[in-house]
Formats: structure tokens, C-alpha cells, sequence
């Protein structure tokens, strides 16, 4: 990958702008303060490796050279979207799964940021805010997928199983700059359907344990345990505890799990 065969590769997209780096800390804090700059609607960052890459709760996401893909999204929400901002993790991982699926891959969604395949972690999804008062001014959706073996940190560090598309497929992996193409198209063309059910219905499709017990753990509170049924249409999870009550779990730094 390099800058003047991305801009290449990507300019049937109509971005708002790009910048790629061979390293970089994170491509979040650098969209973050572009976003807080003069950044236009879809500018992209994207890098070869980050150094810093950050998880939720500033946990690290690795992003080793020549193994990844590291990108960050700036969308600056129109007027009519700005109702259903809480649905942009659903847009982003349809968008990947979609990617996945040209290659015959299967990719499953683990509510809320994760994308599998074969039940282990392909790819992040962290989404950040630039704020202007009690409005939001921009999102940086930021992704990292694990394209190569190399991509994938060791066991010890994981707190969930993960893999690469290149173990995935048991062969050599498509060129991550192809990926990256068919990510942003996806994406464009789901954005189009963020308003309706479309959307979240597609996303309800591609949940990871849909139908199975799972428990959700939420900031020191008691796991919540139940049968994962579905999302609301503001893309909360929604379970079915134990007494049979329907249990609505928001976003925020959640992390689900199968029970068994
Ligand atoms: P989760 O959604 O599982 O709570 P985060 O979104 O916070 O996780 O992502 C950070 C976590 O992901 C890290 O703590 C680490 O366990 C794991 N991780 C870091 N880098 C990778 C990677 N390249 N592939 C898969 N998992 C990773």
C-alpha cells in the first residue's frame, strides 16, 4: 500500500479527502483532529501501522506492518441522520462483513464492535466523536482488520480468540487496498438505507449468537445473562433474561459473551 496507488484504487469514491501514513500512532486521533480541522464529510486516514492503536477503553489494538488494515473514517452527519447515529457501528460492520462475504467468507457481527469469522475476531470497530456543544460535529469510525496471520497478537493477550482473513481462507489473501475499495462502496451504498429498517434488519441478520444464551458484562455491574433475540431499532441489544422479560442493553463499554 502507498499513498499515490490508494488515492488511485479510491477515487471512483469520491472522498473527502485522504491521508496515509507508512506509520502512525493511532489513524483515530489523526482523524480526530482533522475532524476537528477543516476535514470534510468521508475524509479518510489510513496507515501501515500504528503504534498506538487503541480498543475501547484505550485497551491496544495491534496493527503490525504489512499485515492490516488501519483506517479512519470522518463522516460529518447530514441533518436527516443525525437521529440514527447510534446505528453507524451496525453501517460499519455490515460494511466489512459485506467485504468479507466477495470472498466467500461468512463474517458474523459480535454486538457491538466486532466483527468474526468462524467465531473469532477478524476485525474492531471503535467510534469516536468530535463534539460542538451538545451537538455531534463529526464521527471518526475507526477499523482495524487482521488481513495476514501476522496481523493476529498472540494468544496471551486476548481476552477473545481472533484470526485473519488469510487463515480464514487457507490461502493468500486478497490485496488489502481491494478490501479496503469494497469496506468504503459498501459503505457508501448502506449509508443510503441508514434511515430505515433496512439497515438494521441486515445487521440483526449477521448477529453473532443470535438465538443463544450469552451474558454481557457493563461497567462492574452483574452480568445481565439471556437468550440474545435481536436489536432495537437503535441498534440496543436485546435479550430474553431468565424470567422471560425482554432486557434492552445499551451501547457503552459492554462486552458480550457466549455462555457456554
Ligand atoms: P472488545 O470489543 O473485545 O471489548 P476492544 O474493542 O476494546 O475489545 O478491542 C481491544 C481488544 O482487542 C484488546 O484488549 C485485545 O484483546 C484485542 N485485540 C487487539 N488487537 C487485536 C487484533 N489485531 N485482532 C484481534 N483482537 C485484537
Amino acid at each position: 500500500m502507498n499513498g499515490h496507488s490508494l488515492n488511485k484504487t479510491l477515487s471512483n469514491l469520491n472522498l473527502g479527502g485522504l491521508r496515509y501514513f507508512d506509520s502512525i500512532g493511532s489513524t483515530n486521533d489523526e482523524a480526530l483532529a482533522w475532524a476537528a480541522g477543516d476535514a470534510k464529510d468521508l475524509s479518510l486516514v489510513i496507515a501501515d501501522e500504528q503504534t498506538q492503536g487503541r480498543g475501547r477503553l484505550n485497551r491496544k489494538w495491534f496493527t503490525p506492518k504489512g499485515s492490516a488494515i488501519a483506517f479512519s473514517l470522518i463522516l460529518r452527519p447530514s441533518a436527516p441522520l443525525r437521529p440514527h447515529l447510534t446505528r453507524t457501528v451496525g453501517l460499519a460492520a455490515l460494511s466489512i462483513a459485506d467485504s468479507c462475504l466477495k470472498h466467500g467468507l461468512a463474517a458474523r457481527i459480535k454486538w457491538p464492535n466486532d466483527i468474526l469469522l468462524n467465531g473469532k475476531k477478524t476485525a474492531g470497530i471503535l467510534i469516536e466523536m468530535v463534539w460542538s456543544g451538545a451537538d455531534v460535529e463529526a464521527l471518526v469510525i475507526g477499523v482495524g482488520i487482521n488481513v495476514h496471520k501476522t496481523a493476529v497478537p498472540p494468544a496471551e493477550v486476548l481476552q477473545f480468540p481472533a484470526t485473519s482473513i488469510e487463515h480464514e481462507l487457507g490461502r493468500e489473501p486478497p490485496e488489502c487496498e481491494g478490501i479496503l475499495f469494497d469496506i468504503l462502496s459498501a459503505f457508501l451504498s448502506w449509508r443510503e438505507h441508514m434511515c430505515t429498517d433496512k439497515l438494521i434488519n441486515a445487521w440483526e441478520e449477521l448477529l453473532a449468537f443470535r438465538g443463544k444464551q450469552v451474558q454481557v458484562c457493563a461497567g462492574g455491574r452483574a452480568p445481565v445473562i439471556g437468550e440474545l433475540l435481536g436489536l432495537e431499532s437503535d441498534g440496543s441489544l436485546r435479550l430474553r433474561n431468565a424470567h422471560d422479560e425482554s432486557v434492552i442493553i445499551r451501547f457503552g463499554d459492554v462486552s458480550l459473551r457466549p455462555t457456554a
